[in-house]
């Protein structure tokens, strides 16, 4: 039992009293119930990866959004994670691809450029592409982040866009309401 609640207290955002709590109604459930769980974390951890192309995580080789001939395969979304990338998928309304870094330029965490998926966007960018769309996070490492990439991609000539500010200071794209969200995008400037 201890053991169970110290691995689910490693997990983010679970303290050590919910780490007890959910311990407790596990045990309580029936094995069946408990067998599908365990499969469910499994499964996942073999089956997902990395998608060639935009480096989100996905089950197949090239993610849905990145094997879709209709998208606008020439205008990329820069965002930090997948969760970013399906909160613009859920408006419906963007129909560009994506790249998700997996991170964000964080010196006071220790993660530099070389740390997230930067090398890969602009190996991308030797390909024909109209429009860079920078949808990072508004938090101080979204903006370091969203201004290296400028400045990275400018000497190519490809336009550069930063999603408006209507986004709040230090908001996670992935907790912002899908108005909110088109409306950072519409109202995206150059850079
Ligand atoms: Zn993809």
């Amino acid at each position: 039992m201890n053991r169970l609640v110290d691995e689910l207290a490693s997990l983010p955002g679970i303290g050590e009293k919910s780490a007890g709590r959910l311990a407790d109604y596990l045990i309580r459930q029936p094995e069946e119930r408990v067998r599908r769980l365990t499969e469910a974390i499994t499964d996942a951890r073999e089956n997902v990866h990395h998608c060639r192309e935009c480096y989100t995580l996905t089950d197949t080789e090239l993610c849905p959004v990145c094997s879709d001939d209709n998208r606008d395969h020439r205008t990329i979304m820069v965002v930090e994670d997948t969760r970013d990338m399906q909160a613009y998928e859920k408006t419906g309304k963007y129909t560009g691809v994506y790249h998700v870094l997996q991170g964000a330029i964080s010196p006071m965490l220790g993660i530099g450029p070389n740390d997230i998926r930067l090398k890969e966007l602009i190996a991308r960018l030797e390909g024909d592409i109209s429009e860079v769309i920078i949808a990072t996070n508004s938090s101080l490492e979204g903006e370091t982040t969203a201004m290296y990439i400028s400045k990275l991609i400018r000497p190519t000539g490809i336009k550069v866009t930063r999603i408006a500010s209507g986004v709040p200071v230090g908001g996670d794209l992935e907790n912002i309401d899908e108005i909110t969200l088109l409306r950072a995008l519409d109202g995206r400037v150059e850079l």
